[in-house]
This record gives C-alpha cells, sequence and structure tokens, in this order.
C-alpha cells in the first residue's frame, strides 16, 4: 500500500470531503427516485452514486449506499417496494458517494461486502464510515431471490478495488464508476486506479454482456452494450491520440492543451472537476510513460 502517497490522499479525501461539506446544506431537498430495470432489479437515484436494489423473499439486496444523510430517506424508498430486511450491500468501490451511508446500515444489522482494496483504502483514507467486514479477492455469488448475483473484481480501474455485480438472471450488471454515462471516466489514481485498466474492464463488460443486457452506470441513466462499447472505442482512440503525442516528445502540459479530446469534450463534460479530460489524460499521460 506504500504505492499510495499519503499526501496523494488527503488531497483526495479533501476534494471528496470538500464535496461533502458543500453538499451537507442541501441532503434534505435531495429527493430519490426508483427506476425499475428488470425483474426485481431497480436502483435509486438520488445524490452521489446509482444504488443497485434487488429484492424478493429472501430479503433486500443493495449495490452502494450513497452518503449518510441519505440513509432515511433510502430505506423509505426501498420500504415502497419491499418490507423484507435489509441483508446485504455491497459496496462497488471505496469512494464516500458508494459507502457513506455504510455505518447507518451496518448498525442495521445489513452485512456489507467489496472487495479486499474497498476495505484498506478506506482504511487508509481514515473514513468514519464502516468499511466492509466481509471482502473477497476474485469474485463472489449471492443465491437469493430467486437468482445468482455475481460480484466480480475487474481490472484496476476507477480504483484498485472495483466491482461489477452481475445478475444473471434479470441480465442486469451495476458497474460502479468504472464506467458512468455522464463524464469521462474519473481515474482516481491515489487509490491505484488505471485508464488502460478501465479499457479492459470495459472489455470485460462488452464480454459478459449481450444486446438485452440492462447496465446500470455508477453515475447517470440505463445503458446498453451498444453505448458502452462506443465509450471504450473513445477511450481507445484517446489512448492512441495520448501515445502518438508522447512519441512525437510531447509533454504532460502539451497533451492537456492539445485539444485531444475536442470534439468528445460537450458529451462528456470535458471541463468538469471529477471526470474531465485534463485528469483523464493525465492518467492516460501516467499509464503510458509506466
Ligand atoms: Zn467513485
Amino acid at each position: 500500500m506504500s504505492k499510495y502517497s499519503n499526501s496523494a490522499l488527503v488531497s483526495v479525501l479533501l476534494l471528496f470531503l470538500g464535496l461533502g461539506v458543500s453538499l451537507a446544506q442541501d441532503f434534505d431537498e435531495v429527493v430519490l427516485s426508483i427506476h425499475t430495470v428488470s425483474g426485481n432489479v431497480s436502483y435509486i437515484e438520488g445524490r452521489g452514486g446509482n444504488i443497485g436494489l434487488f429484492t424478493g423473499d429472501d430479503g433486500v439486496f443493495l449495490i452502494d449506499d450513497q452518503y449518510a444523510p441519505l440513509t432515511d430517506k433510502i430505506v423509505t424508498a426501498i420500504r415502497t417496494l419491499s418490507n423484507h430486511p435489509i441483508r446485504f450491500l455491497v459496496n462497488t468501490h471505496m469512494h464516500p458517494d458508494h459507502t457513506g451511508g455504510n455505518e447507518n446500515f451496518g448498525r442495521m444489522g445489513t452485512m456489507i461486502f467489496g472487495h479486499d482494496n474497498v476495505r484498506t483504502q478506506m482504511e487508509i483514507a481514515g473514513y468514519a464510515e464502516q468499511p466492509p467486514l466481509i471482502t473477497f479477492s476474485e469474485d463472489m455469488s449471492f443465491h437469493i431471490n430467486g437468482e445468482t448475483v455475481h460480484v466480480l473484481k475487474v481490472p484496476d480501474a476507477h480504483t484498485n478495488g472495483d466491482a461489477f455485480v452481475r445478475f444473471k438472471g434479470s441480465n442486469v450488471v451495476h458497474t460502479g464508476d468504472v464506467y458512468r454515462t455522464t463524464t469521462y471516466p474519473y481515474i482516481d489514481v491515489n487509490n491505484g486506479g488505471s485508464f488502460l485498466g478501465t479499457i479492459e474492464a470495459l472489455n470485460l463488460l462488452i464480454d459478459i454482456s449481450d444486446s438485452n443486457t440492462k447496465i446500470i452506470p455508477g453515475h447517470g441513466g440505463i445503458s446498453n452494450v451498444d453505448e458502452v462499447t462506443a465509450f471504450r472505442d473513445m477511450l481507445v482512440v484517446i489512448r492512441d491520440r495520448v501515445a502518438k503525442a508522447i512519441r512525437e516528445g510531447a509533454s504532460l502540459d502539451q497533451i492537456q492543451s492539445g485539444n485531444l479530446t475536442a470534439e468528445y469534450d460537450e458529451r462528456w463534460d470535458g471541463s468538469g472537476r471529477i471526470g474531465g479530460s485534463a485528469s483523464m489524460l493525465a492518467a492516460v499521460y501516467q499509464d503510458l510513460m509506466n
């Protein structure tokens, strides 16, 4: 873990804490909405990452839990679909907009799962939230509510603890922030993320999906394999442009100011603070120079 320096972790923590503080005033105004996906799988949109929700007689299964101040609203939303216990919660990765409710759900008796690195990175970052109590290195399966739910570690992408959650019967995949339909990939290099790994992880997503698969992104609306393929293809184009610029002797500054992503920037919020073009290009550069 010495690979991830404390100062870098502090800076990323400040980024998220800063975000948390600015949002604190208006958590009261957040309105949650539940979107049906397929079968008994749905997702809750609110503030932070999309919460996957799977209901049935064996109990409620959740994917991610947004911010702690939203837990009561999240439980109220869940109760419109199921009165069964909220038994299982999987964290797709360690970021606070996906794990902020852990402490609250843990107190309610929900068992929290995540990749080994989710627990490790949350502990290093010193988050107050409860890290997963049960961790896995490669994958694990839940056999509940009449179907198999496969949770699998993917190549290091958004962080080094990313997992996809795949509902084999309902043909749904929740991708965490490896795939977001709102911005370019945000590569958290201080928590082991990788741009090249993101391309590999998207290749895996394409492999395990078919034309009917419903894909729940970490942020944004429901997607499908055609959109993921187009997104992956864009990242390959960007990778190749950065590689060419490096071969021609360009510095990172020159790459970031070289309009390498110009035609994509409007759609993918290229000037955004999280998931913008400059930070993505820095991650591409770092991967290609290593
Ligand atoms: Zn994230």
